[in-house]
């Protein structure tokens, strides 16, 4: 299959774009970082079932990394993401360049307050400013009709959905549900790092936060779960852990000591180092 068109510009993604809206086309958009794995196809997937065109953009965003993390890093294959890309059904490929994305004299940064600020807002200071800064601007330069972004990252997922409402972006944000190994362990680019024992080992995250669902399900308090799980985390080698804490699952304030009221959505979500990898898993209680 041949691969998506790609551009690089907002003038060629526009000029597209308003050709597909004068045919009435409806457009769905999955923003990513490339190295694309199953859990991004699940996205384009979820964006072709509710529109007639899908567009994907790929771009490492700088202003997201701290200074001390993996920007230098972070896994790129655009060849290959293109193949998986067209396979998976997407329409149009976006690829900028950091020089299209930020020209001389950017300087406009947008800050989500509140539900960015504890957990990856304490953890990775700046970050969510350079992700909700991206993330406004890819909308506004797509301006679909549906953006879809991955439970996986669901701290993310709620600091845009604020984003959206409050910029009166008049998009519908559709959050997709985390792509797992089979054993578990949440897709993520990241995972790439493991070396092959830390692979072995990775899943166990996923499983403290699972068995830490049903104990909170059955009653047992915040405070007992999350110092059952976080010991889980700690003696299948994870070190340091950045959080792994029970939040309320619409604005992330925090929940417990005690048993989880009823009736009151909560989310348990955790960030641990894996050796080299940095990973962050959470779940639905
Ligand atoms: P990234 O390229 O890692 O920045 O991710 C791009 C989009 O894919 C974000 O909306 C992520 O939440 C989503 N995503 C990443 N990993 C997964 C996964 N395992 N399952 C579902 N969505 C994912």
């Amino acid at each position: 299959m041949p691969s998506p068109p790609v551009v690089r510009s907002v003038a060629d993604l526009r000029a597209t774009l308003a050709g597909w809206r004068g045919e009435g086309l409806s457009i769905a958009f999955v923003p990513t970082m490339g190295a694309l794995h199953e859990g991004h196809l699940s996205l384009v997937r979820l964006g072709l079932s509710r529109c007639d065109r899908v567009v994907a953009s790929i771009f490492v965003n700088p202003t997201q990394f701290g200074p001390s993390e993996d920007l230098a890093a972070y896994p790129r294959d655009e060849a290959g993401d293109a193949g998986k890309l067209s396979v998976a059904g997407c329409h149009l490929l976006f690829a900028p360049s950091a020089a299209e994305m930020y020209p001389p004299g950017a300087a406009t940064v947008v800050t989500v307050s509140g539900v960015s600020e504890p957990l990856d807002g304490q953890a990775r200071p700046g970050h969510f400013a350079g992700v909700a800064t991206v993330v406004a601007k890819l909308l506004n330069q797509v301006r679909p009709d549906v953006a879809i972004f991955g439970e996986k990252d669901y701290q993310q997922l709620q600091v845009i959905r604020r984003l959206a409402i409050d910029l009166d972006l008049g998009v519908e944000i559709l959050g997709a549900p985390t792509a797992r190994a089979a054993d578990g362990l949440a897709l993520s680019s990241r995972n790439a790092y493991l070396t092959e024992d830390e692979r072995r080992r990775a899943p166990e995250l996923a499983a403290a936060l699972a068995d830490a669902v049903l104990a909170l399900r059955a009653g047992v308090p915040v405070a007992e779960a999350e110092a059952q799980a976080l010991g889980r985390v700690q003696a299948a080698g994870f070190g340091p852990v950045d959080y792994l804490e029970v939040r309320d699952a619409g604005d992330l304030s925090r929940m417990g000591p005690g048993p989880l009221p009823p009736g009151r959505a909560g989310r348990i979500l955790a960030a641990a180092r894996l050796g080299r990898a940095r990973l962050i898993d959470n779940m639905a209680i």
